[in-house]
């Protein structure tokens, strides 16, 4: 036992040397573990990979006492109490997987203060039992991990969340450490406040991820264009694919595997036998391809994922941010890459309207949405976007390692085309009482009489034609940007465009519209799943 001044901070990094092998603290660790060490309360908020664990690890064997941690991710507590006790820490959990047995010997080993740290389940802490087992014991920290699971309006709430200010009015003397990798300024004010840590010294270690190459390309073919990328860039690599629909998570995985890709699926639809096992397929070979939903993920701790794919538009840039996050944990150049199209933008609005939720929560999914399409559709840097909307200074205006840095994309003046655009649909409204998808405006711009131009008279409009001066794709392109910036918006089950309050300041020429230009090469083809 030292002495004196100092000397739990010397203890703290005795911990680290001795049982995990590390020879210094990274980054914020080090003031983070000192100040929870003290007894202090706090907020961390670190991305993917920058090292929590050790946070609240290193705290619970230096102070006296049970480390409790609470953890959402119950297939991975087995894991984690393996891989801490390989390293001869005495660690255990209590959750819904195990028997009256297993539960028993680890309350036991609890009471007898044989454990330095104990993981459980949120649900847990709704049972007055858990709470009269952890009141029996001598408990050193609460480490409350994924702690944006608190929030209401996050993509990964959790209402059993909502009851672990408890866990401050009981045990008011023991430190609270909340951790995430999902932060907005509004989202540490929700942790803060919904788990009443008002008091709690905030750590924000640097988003910034140097060695991950954001690239978002125009979705036209997808799983080829995904192939593509593959055998130029990632050749047998480990990397995951992220689909929206189950369906396409299937598809997409057997695409890859027919063409000389080793591809497993990975979906809440499948069974919970065959996701373990490719869960461990791809944290044990090397060079497999995950494609999944985004139920998969959340604390996989892989250090060599080399790409993250995207084959459709997250719902949001924390989103975006966790799952490409997953790349590159080892600090090696790993790739972002995702496939970006007009039915995303039409795909993701209609979601949020015909989805659950109040005026207040689609306000909210909306603007989340917005932020995200502003990122695809930018010119400027992908990078100084992402940090800035954590709050972040970008070390650079141009960090070299991005898309639009790599071949800055060229504008043009859209103002034109937008107003094309934009008369269409006046007139099928007006003229017509009529609203159409995209499709159809596009073939109407276009001159185009198919089936239903001709079954719809609308080669009979003013507007049939006047698009020729432009590709069928630049066309689709340019509603896309206009969806994206808010001056077209989609209605109802059939996503059918229509005005919104700023369209009018484009038709009567009262401002310009700039625009992407979109590259020439894909071939946008209109049946199937491309854009
Ligand atoms: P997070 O929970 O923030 O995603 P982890 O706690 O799982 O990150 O840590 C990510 C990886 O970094 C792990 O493999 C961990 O062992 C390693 N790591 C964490 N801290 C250190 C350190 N101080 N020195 C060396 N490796 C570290
Ligand atoms: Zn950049």
């Amino acid at each position: 036992v030292t002495e004196g001044p100092g000397a739990d901070a010397s203890e703290a990094l005795t911990t680290l040397h001795r049982v995990f092998g590390y020879d210094a603290f990274r980054g914020e660790q080090e003031a983070i573990v000192e100040h929870v060490v003290a007894g202090g309360d706090a907020l961390v908020l670190m991305p993917t990979g920058g090292g929590k664990s050790l946070c609240y690890q290193i705290p619970a064997l230096v102070r006296p006492g049970t480390g409790v941690v609470v953890s959402p991710l119950i297939a991975l507590m087995q894991d984690q109490v393996d891989a801490l006790r390989a390293l001869g820490v005495r660690a255990g959990f209590v959750n819904s997987t195990q028997d009256f047995d297993e539960r028993r010997t680890v309350e036991a080993e609890f009471l007898a203060g044989e454990l330095d740290l104990l993981y459980l389940a949120p649900e847990r802490l709704r049972l007055d039992s858990t709470l009269d087992l952890l009141a029996r014991g001598k408990i050193s920290v609460f480490a409350i991990d994924e702690a944006h699971c608190v929030a209401q309006w996050g993509h990964d709430f959790r209402p059993d969340y909502l009851s672990l200010s408890l866990l401050g009015e009981r045990w008011p003397d023991v430190p609270r450490i909340a951790l995430t990798a999902t932060a907005t300024r509004a989202t540490h004010q929700e942790i803060t406040q919904r788990l009443g840590l008002p008091a709690a010294r905030h750590f924000v270690a640097s988003f910034d991820r140097p060695n991950i190459q954001y690239r978002i390309v125009p979705k036209a073919d997808p799983r080829k264009q995904l192939l593509a990328f593959l055998r130029e860039e990632h050749p047998g690599d480990a990397g995951i694919v992220y689909c929206l629909s189950r369906n396409s998570v299937e598809r997409t995985a057997e695409f890859l595997s027919a063409n000389g890709v080793e591809a497993v699926p990975y979906h809440a639809g499948l069974d919970a036998g065959t996701r373990a096992a490719h869960q461990s397929r791809f944290l044990r070979e090397d060079g497999l391809v995950v494609v999944a939903t985004i139920a998969f993920g959340m604390g996989i701790d892989k250090p060599d994922v080399r790409f993250v794919a995207h084959l459709d538009l997250p719902k949001s840039i924390e989103g975006y941010y966790q799952e490409t996050g997953r790349a590159g944990r080892d600090g090696l150049p790993s790739t972002a890459w995702m496939a970006y199209g007009l039915n995303d933008v039409v795909q993701q609005r209609k979601l949020i309207q015909s989805g659950e939720g109040d005026e207040a929560f689609r306000r909210r999914a909306a603007s989340h949405l917005d932020a995200m399409l502003a990122l695809c559709e930018t010119a400027g840097c992908r990078r100084g976007r992402l940090l800035a909307y954590f709050g972040q200074e970008p070390g650079a205006a141009a960090c070299g390692n991005c898309d639009t840095c790599l071949t800055p994309p060229e504008t043009w003046d859209g103002t034109v085309a937008a107003q094309k655009v934009l008369s269409t649909v006046v007139r099928l409204q007006r003229e017509r009482g009529q609203k159409f998808g995209a499709l159809q405006i596009v073939d109407i711009l276009l001159g185009k009489r198919t089936a239903k131009v001709i079954q719809f008279d609308h080669d009979q409009l003013s507007v049939f034609g006047i698009g020729q001066d432009l590709a069928e794709g630049e066309w689709r392109g340019a509603i896309r940007q206009l969806l994206a910036q808010g001056l077209l918006a989609v209605e109802g089950e059939y996503g059918t465009l229509v005005l919104t309050e700023e369209s009018g300041t484009v038709l009567r020429g009262e401002r310009e519209v700039p625009l992407r230009k979109e590259p020439k090469k894909p071939a946008v083809s209109r049946s199937g799943s491309g854009s």
